[in-house]
């Protein structure tokens, strides 16, 4: 049993570094594990720094301690871990004290990743369930019987019948490699938890100005005068993050607002904290736009050259008088008029959101809301402006760069038939071959279609994959086998029918470094299978943080256990599946089953061209590692040394081949310098006309560029046009006549040869034009408020009523059919969920690490002291908190001015208790998190994004009652 600490004690002095021991003895491995005291928690000594920041030296004797460079595991600021290694075992570990990123910093999850990776609770080898038993088997079973499984599935109900979950934890190798896995088995139902955090985001944001991503930077947040941040705790979430936040809070005097439902820790820093009611995140930014547009503060000229639709806009916030704002989200206009002033007064300003503003119903137009007030306020694509959109898990970014989603192949390309040529050139594949691993379906017109070119089911609605009659689904039967690799199912909603879905299942397959609550939900007694992968320290690759700058890990230690690095489970199973073959063509195999990294590296190198992913060659990202100490700490721009002029990580878009060697994009659509410099436009990606307006650029460009306008995007009919062609090597113009001769675009020519014509003139290879505050092609073309499916505010929804149903991602979704009854009198309490410092995503990596584990050891709810008096519950007491779909937890009640009255908040890292059940002695023997809990996505209901299928967390209801 985990004791809470009892006092501020360091375990180990300051100053002194654990090398001093290790060091200057032998420690073999197994010595090492023997003298830890592994089992016993004897760890302490080695692992317990608490961040300590001693810096480490290399020693050179033959046991010297080696310092080998990774990146944290856990959220998307990306610091730096040193690990020091002896003998082949990882003995300690430093925060990188030359990483732009962290500076000599990490926060407690941070500080304890080298017990993430020797984690004891870990799975050791593959299992399977047999008889309600665990039984422990080899791999070669393991692949052998799932992959038999799998084929029988595929021959009787089609290759849609498995889904491939993928991760927010695989490397960028990886994340590409799966991918490119789920389309040579021949489906599009693969996801991963993306579409569950920031999917509105990346469809709001790049259907406004052209990439779905973070702007700018973590640095550069240094440069901004204002700090707007909402539905985002990012001194739990993202901690290192708020090095940067309050450096330009204190340099800079920036005010910094936290718009949130509730009181968070990083509301504790604010100078201006707004509470609003829970999904009203557009009524508040349309009630800040308004005194904005009422006082004239907007840019003007911005809007004329950069925006298109701002006029629609207007006439939508005209609307939202102080008064209607205040009937809808709670908040006085007072203080939003000072919010606006401050915004206005303080230019340029950056806003920052997570996942409270983007899990709704409506959760693209909060986005979409969000960049249009930078837009109004002429933020966007300056230093110190921007959209910081923090991302959470450590490669989210770039497992969603490389496409492990059911609606794009890497690097957004879509899934029409351009893309997949596109993809099937790169790979070197027979397109037809590539078609006939997919399966066809008749469409309402009577005709053929072929899934490839279909979204396949998003990971938010895979059990109505398996639960849904599929006459009513646009796929020919239900997905029978599940794999969550590297997923946690409690970050998911609806798990109550999760359970069930899990129930129906002829196999599941659980590829984690930990069983996670999908080993216990369920009652099955048979098919299921948990195979245990490395976590990232037992292998080597890219990750792109959150800002997009690409980073290296190197190797730290050889697989635990009988663990195995995700690329090579893959290349177990496309073996088993006999397209090893055709899937490794290109990439060198190191052994039978070890694909080389770095040749996946550039494999996406060759055909990422859409976002930029293709100037970042493992050497080049690696040279960044080594020379982390010349990055600029606020610009990000190396000062001389051999990455001279270059953005540390190369932030996409780096264009052109890695021998064009362009520095990386630091902040989106800065148009202040040359994009041969890291400079950018808005994307034109829209068309050249809507209703009569220009959608280009109105008379402005980057500095030096020839064509001072906007201009469209670039095709090699283009560069003819312009007379540009002629720049173009024999070998360029060659390969762009092989993909479609003049109509071959900057995204489709393999050679690079039209992006580095266009830069070399001074453009921007995509085009540039305005950026649209209008979406005309989303259901709401301008954001509007919806009140959520579950809402108590009965008197709004006349006025503010959600979508009608209808079907889209291949599956029936529900929106007016569960708003229009009644909840609230049985269900009166709002309930919000969010993140805790301690612990990260599903949790069971963090409630497995002792370190984390003991610092938060019970799942709880949040409740105003009004309303807990007013149930007769205090504060520890242990409660039922109940959804309107009859999903409960029993938590312990905190009770706090946090949250107001009427809202409840829970943390969703908690699992391993289901509806007052401790599932314990379900999981693994050895294998069980230290720290169990309630999830409250078993509390947590229906609703999804009216574009992404984004679940809605953070607005339904609930009642609380006595335990
Ligand atoms: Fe840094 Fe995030 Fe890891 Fe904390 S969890 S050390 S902030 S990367």
């Amino acid at each position: 049993m985990l004791r809470k600490k009892t006092n501020g004690v360091a375990r180990r002095p300051q100053g002194a570094s654990i090398l001093r021991d290790a060091a200057h003895k032998s420690v073999d491995r197994r010595t090492f594990l023997k003298g830890s005291g592994v089992a016993a928690g004897g760890l302490a000594a080695i692992t317990a720094t608490g961040g300590s920041v001693t810096r480490a030296e290399a020693q050179t004797s033959d046991n010297a301690v080696q310092l080998v460079k990774s990146v944290c595991t856990h959220c998307s600021v990306g610091c730096t871990v040193i690990a020091e290694v002896s003998n082949g075992v990882w003995v300690g570990q430093e925060p990188g004290w030359d990483s732009p990123f962290n500076l000599g910093s990490h926060c407690a999850k941070g500080a304890a990743v080298r017990e993430h990776a020797h984690g004891e609770r870990r799975l050791k080898y593959p299992m399977k369930k047999e008889g309600g038993e665990w039984k422990r088997i080899s791999w070669d079973e393991a692949i052998n019987e799932i992959g038999d499984k799998m084929l029988e599935i595929r021959a009787e109900s089609g290759p849609d019948s498995v889904y491939w979950l993928g991760s927010a934890k695989h490397n960028n190798e990886q994340a590409y490699l799966f991918r490119k896995f789920a389309a040579y088995w021949g489906t599009n139902n693969v996801d991963h938890q993306a579409r569950i955090c920031h999917s509105t985001t990346v469809a709001g944001v790049a259907n406004t100005w052209g990439y779905g991503a973070m702007t700018n930077s973590y640095n550069d947040i240094h440069k901004s005068k204002a700090i707007f941040i909402i539905g985002g705790n990012p001194a739990e979430a993202h901690p290192v993050s708020l090095l940067h936040v309050l450096r330009a809070k204190e340099q800079n005097n920036a005010p910094l607002i936290v718009c949130d439902p509730r009181f968070t820790r990083t509301a504790a820093h604010a100078d201006e904290y707004v509470r609003f009611r829970p999904g009203t995140d557009v009524a508040l930014i349309w009630g800040i736009l308004w005194h904005i547009f009422e006082n004239g503060w907007e840019d003007k000229e911005f809007i004329r050259t950069r925006v298109w639709g701002m006029d629609q806009i207007r006439e939508e916030v005209a609307k939202w008088s102080p008064d209607e704002v205040e009937r809808v989200t709670g908040t006085p206009e007072s203080q939003l008029k000072r919010v606006a002033r401050t915004l206005a007064n303080n230019r340029p300003g950056t806003v920052i959101w997570c996942m409270g503003g983007t899990q709704h119903t409506n959760g693209n137009n909060n986005t979409r809301a969000y960049c249009i007030l930078q837009l109004a306020l002429g933020n966007m694509g300056t230093s110190g402006g921007g959209t910081n959109i923090f991302r959470g898990h450590d490669n989210v970014q770039g497992a969603t760069d490389l496409g492990v989603l059911s609606h794009t192949l890497p690097g957004y390309y879509g899934l029409s038939a351009g893309a997949w040529g596109h993809w099937a050139r790169v790979w070197d594949e027979d397109p037809d071959w590539l078609k006939s691993q997919f399966a066809t379906v008749t469409g309402a017109d009577g005709k053929e279609k072929n899934l490839m070119n279909l979204t396949g089911i998003p990971v938010s609605r895979w059990i109505d994959g398996v639960l849904e009659d599929p006459a009513n689904t646009d796929q020919p039967n239900k997905v029978r086998a599940m794999v969550l690799w590297g997923h946690a199912p409690n970050s998911q909603t609806r798990m109550t029918e999760m359970k069930t879905a899990m129930e129906q299942l002829d196999t599941l397959v659980v590829i984690d470094p930990y069983p996670t609550v999908s080993a216990v939900l369920h009652d099955r007694t048979d098919g299921v299978y948990l195979l245990p992968a490395c976590t990232q320290f037992e292998t080597r690759g890219s990750v792109t943080a959150s800002n997009r700058s690409l980073q290296w890990r190197d190797k730290v230690v050889e697989p635990l256990f009988e663990s195995l690095p995700d690329h090579v489970i893959m290349a177990k199973f496309a073996n088993k599946f006999g397209w090893a073959d055709r899937l490794f063509r290109n990439i060198e195999m190191e052994d039978d089953e070890t694909p080389n990294i770095e040749d996946i590296t550039r494999e996406f190198n060759r055909g990422l061209w859409t976002i930029g992913y293709t100037g970042q060659s493992p050497e080049r990202i690696k040279a960044h590692m080594a020379n982390q100490h010349t990055f600029d700490r606020t610009t990000l721009q190396a000062v001389g040394g051999p990455n001279d002029g270059e953005y540390y990580g190369m932030p996409w878009p780096c264009w052109g081949t890695p021998e064009m060697k362009h520095p990386g994009t630091p902040n989106l659509y800065d148009m202040s310098k040359p994009v041969a410099e890291g400079g950018l436009c808005f994307r034109a990606r829209f068309g050249v006309e809507r209703d009569g307006d220009n959608l280009l650029a109105d008379g402005v460009s980057n500095p030096g560029a020839e064509i001072q306008d906007g201009y469209p995007e670039f095709t090699m009919q283009m560069l003819m046009d312009l007379g540009w062609d002629g720049d173009l090597t024999d070998e360029e113009r060659s390969a762009i006549e092989a993909v479609a001769g003049p109509k071959t675009n900057w995204k489709t020519d393999l050679s690079g040869g039209i992006q580095r014509v266009a830069i070399k003139h001074g453009c921007a290879p995509f085009g540039n034009a305005k950026a649209r505050a209008v979406v005309w092609t989303f259901p709401d073309p301008v954001p509007l408020h919806r009140e959520p499916l579950y809402t108590n505010r009965r008197d709004l929804v006349a006025d503010y009523p959600t979508y009608e149903d209808r079907k889209f991602y291949r599956l029936p979704t529900l929106y007016a059919s569960i708003q229009k009854q009644d909840f609230s009198k049985d269900y009166p309490i709002i309930l919000t969920s969010g993140r805790l410092v301690e612990y990260e995503g599903g949790g069971d990596e963090t409630r497995s690490n002792p370190w984390l584990a003991e610092l938060q050891q019970d799942m709880f709810v949040e409740i105003n002291p009004r309303d807990a008096n007013n149930l007769g519950v205090r504060d520890g007491a242990q409660v039922w908190v109940e959804g309107p779909e009859g999903g409960k937890v029993r938590v312990m009640a905190m009770v706090t001015e946090r949250v107001g009255e009427g809202v409840a908040f829970m943390p969703f890292h908690f699992g391993g208790h289901y509806q007052g059940e401790d599932l314990r002695s379900k999981y693994p023997k050895g294998a069980d998190p230290y720290v169990l809990g309630e999830s409250t996505n078993t509390a947590q209901t229906y609703g999804y994004d009216s574009v992404t299928q984004m679940q809605e967390t953070k607005a339904t209801l609930c009642k609380i009652s006595a335990a």
